[in-house]
């Protein structure tokens, strides 16, 4: 029997969300036996997440969590200051602890809504004991960062940018089996992790980088690729607004 892949997505409400959300979910229907558990970075549930979801044909989960006001990235901070998503995931992993059972045969990836996942990146990550890990493309300012693998076994990364982190691996890099991950309660992304290190303050409860298992044809192919979306610019409809003619704001967007 196939194991159950947890795909683990928070997001936040901006322009471009619905779009984003639309794309990941139409990729993940056709993977099989998939759950999503999106994780909104808000106090409520949103009426816009939450429809998409019931029309979207996916097994998932709906929760939410806000980002500490403390940690909340404001107007103006470079994107990279804070770890985003952090509270969010980890209120994804408490959902699994509190309802999942070890027996279950499940792995758990974390992918962010604006990422580019083939569809072989879930074949590859489903036989997961522990961690397994394979290339991202288009991160770290290299064409893609990766593990380097001899004799199966991973020897060091490919990374340029803070090579010397514990596990210099993005998000998309890396899946967890979710038994793994119940038989160790207290690993939890750090939300004030400094910059780089979320991917590793996760990591270090749960295996050394001798254990990392190597996917992707010994991580030599790019599966997933760290895309972001570009802010769409607005100018047209805040002029049409101050004139009271903006796009009709009941059509959601
Ligand atoms: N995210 C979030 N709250 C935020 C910013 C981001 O929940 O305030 C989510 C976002 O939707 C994405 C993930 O966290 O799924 C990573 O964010 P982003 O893609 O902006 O990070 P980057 O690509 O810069 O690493
Ligand atoms: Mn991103």
């Amino acid at each position: 029997e196939l194991p159950t892949i947890y795909v683990v997505t928070p997001t936040y409400a901006r322009l471009v969300q619905k779009a984003e959300l639309v794309r990941l979910s139409q990729t993940l229907l056709h993977v099989p036996k998939l759950h999503w558990v999106v994780v909104e970075d808000a106090a409520a549930p949103s009426a816009l997440v939450a429809s998409l979801l019931a029309q979207s044909g996916l097994r998932f989960t709906h929760l939410h969590a806000p980002t500490a006001p403390e940690r909340r990235r404001r107007p103006g901070d470079p994107a990279w200051l804070r770890p985003r998503g952090a509270e969010q995931r980890n209120r994804a992993l408490q959902w699994l602890r509190d309802t999942r059972a070890p027996a279950e045969p499940a792995v758990v990836y974390f992918a962010d809504d604006d990422n580019t996942y083939s569809l072989r990146l879930f074949d590859e990550m489903r036989s997961t004991r522990r961690v397994a890990v394979w290339p991202v493309g288009l991160v770290g300012g290299l064409r893609f960062e990766r593990p380097l693998v001899e004799r199966g076994r991973v020897v060091g990364f490919h990374a340029a940018w803070k090579p010397e982190r514990p596990f210099p691996l993005d998000m998309a890099g890396f899946a967890v089996a979710l038994r793994l991950l119940l038989a160790r309660p207290g690993a939890r992304f750090d939300p004030r992790a400094e910059r780089g290190y979320l991917e590793s303050s996760l990591l270090r409860h749960l295996v050394s980088r001798e254990q990392l298992e190597p996917k992707a044809d010994n991580c030599t192919r790019v599966l997933v690729w760290h895309t972001r979306t570009e802010k769409p610019k607005m100018r047209q409809e805040e002029q049409l607004q101050r004139e009271g003619l903006g796009s009709d704001p009941h059509v959601e967007v």
